[in-house]
């Protein structure tokens, strides 16, 4: 299995820019999804507040009964449906989900099929798993959003599991529902499940509304929903995320959970509990600040020569078309890091129809926006 293993190749640029900066180099940080805010005062005090009433020791392996009572409310008032809390599984970061979801849908050969570009847990969790992954292409002209049709045609007799993920990193997009409901009932067709990235599902930026799948069998049947902390809560250190699935497959999860972490640490549940039913204006001042940073920064990329970008409408994220930079990408992504001090990802880290594109993330200010732009026009000019 580790030889399978290709990881998260975001991590391995931020300790290459990390190691110019220990040099002397001055970066700007587009590279990691990883918000500048402070998680929200409300939801850290009750972490603290549960330390020091004492819950710092093993908890039940699906999580604590109060948080996924939290979380049966949360998906009842979000995506009107109430799941039951044995569908409900606590894990350590939306990541493990995929991983686990993988692991307990798809046999090695068994066929996965995800959206591509895509993210890259994706690829290295089923290739970890020994199982294949099926690339659909995103195509630019239909501003990335995943096209039902393409995923329909790629289903075969070993498809045993389909990835979603809207609002999509790393393109921002976010699907249509008529197309996300096409896409649920061929899976139900086939027997083949579907597992629904929903990280991002609090980070809409444009005008329609988020859209799940979850309601069409509450989750008991064959959708999974990928829920997690880090985004949205600016809580990516913490290390929560959640899974909603049907039962069996979901004791099957925790099964393998707790084989590995044996539980979530139940501070951190206390935090979460506050972060689904608190005071959410801190949440909703940084969703209102990710779109301002969006328009500022999709506007400044369009004026770079050689450069290109729609405008993302959701999650954190830009991907740029940088073939009239006449480089490819992992040398534009070089060019930016080693010559303007920004560290941008190559789109090859999303998959084999990354190639030609880049991505940028604006979980950062405003003004290491517009210095990443003013650095990018000086080597590539402006247009
Ligand atoms: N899914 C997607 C689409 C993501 O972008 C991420 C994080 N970058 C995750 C899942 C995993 O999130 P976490 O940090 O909570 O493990």
């Amino acid at each position: 299995m580790a030889s399978r293993v290709t990881g998260q190749p975001m991590f391995k640029l931020l300790e290459e820019a990390q190691a110019l900066e220990r040099s002397g180099k001055d970066i700007i940080h587009f590279e990691l999804g990883d918000p500048d805010f402070d998680t929200p005062e409300n939801i850290s005090n009750e972490a603290i507040k549960a330390i020091k009433n004492g819950h710092t020791h093993y908890a039940p392996s699906a999580g604590i009964h109060e948080f996924r009572v939290a979380i049966q409310n949360t998906t009842y008032r979000s995506r009107g449906f109430e799941p039951k809390l044995n569908q409900i599984l606590v894990t350590p970061g939306g990541n493990p989900v995929i991983f686990l979801a993988i692991a307990c849908t798809a046999n090695p050969g068994d066929e996965v099929i995800i959206p591509d570009p895509g993210f890259p847990t994706y690829f290295s969790a089923i290739n970890a798993c020994g199982a294949k992954s099926v690339s659909v292409q995103l195509h630019e002209k239909n501003n990335f959003e995943l096209q039902a049709s393409d995923v329909i045609n790629a289903i075969t007799e070993k498809t045993k599991l389909i990835i979603i993920n809207s609002p999509s990193n790393p393109t921002g997009a976010c699907m249509q529902p008529e197309q996300i409901n096409l896409i649920a009932e061929h899976a139900k067709k086939n027997n083949i499940y579907l597992l629904s990235d929903e990280i991002y599902a609090r980070l809409i930026l444009g005008d329609q509304d988020f859209y799940s799948p979850g309601h069409l069998d509450q989750c008991k049947d064959n959708i999974i929903i990928l829920n997690g902390f880090s985004k949205a809560f600016a809580m990516t250190g913490w290390r929560l995320g959640v899974a909603i699935g049907p039962e069996n497959i979901i004791a099957k999860m925790n099964l393998m959970l707790n084989t590995i972490v044996s539980c979530v640490p139940p501070f951190i549940q206390y935090a979460g509990i506050e972060a689904l039913e608190g005071d959410q204006r801190a949440i909703l001042h940084m969703r209102d600040k990710y779109k301002e940073r969006r328009d500022i920064f999709i506007e400044g990329l369009n004026s770079v020569k050689g450069i290109s970008c729609n405008m993302p409408s959701g999650a954190m994220y830009a991907f740029l078309n940088i073939t009239n930079t006449k480089l490819s990408s992992d040398q534009f992504a070089h060019k930016c890091l080693y010559e303007a001090g920004v560290a941008i990802l190559s789109g090859n880290c999303f998959g084999i129809y990354g190639e030609g594109y880049a991505r940028v993330t604006f979980a950062n200010s405003a003004i290491n926006i517009n210095e990443g732009i003013k650095r990018l026009q000086a080597i590539f000019g402006s247009q």
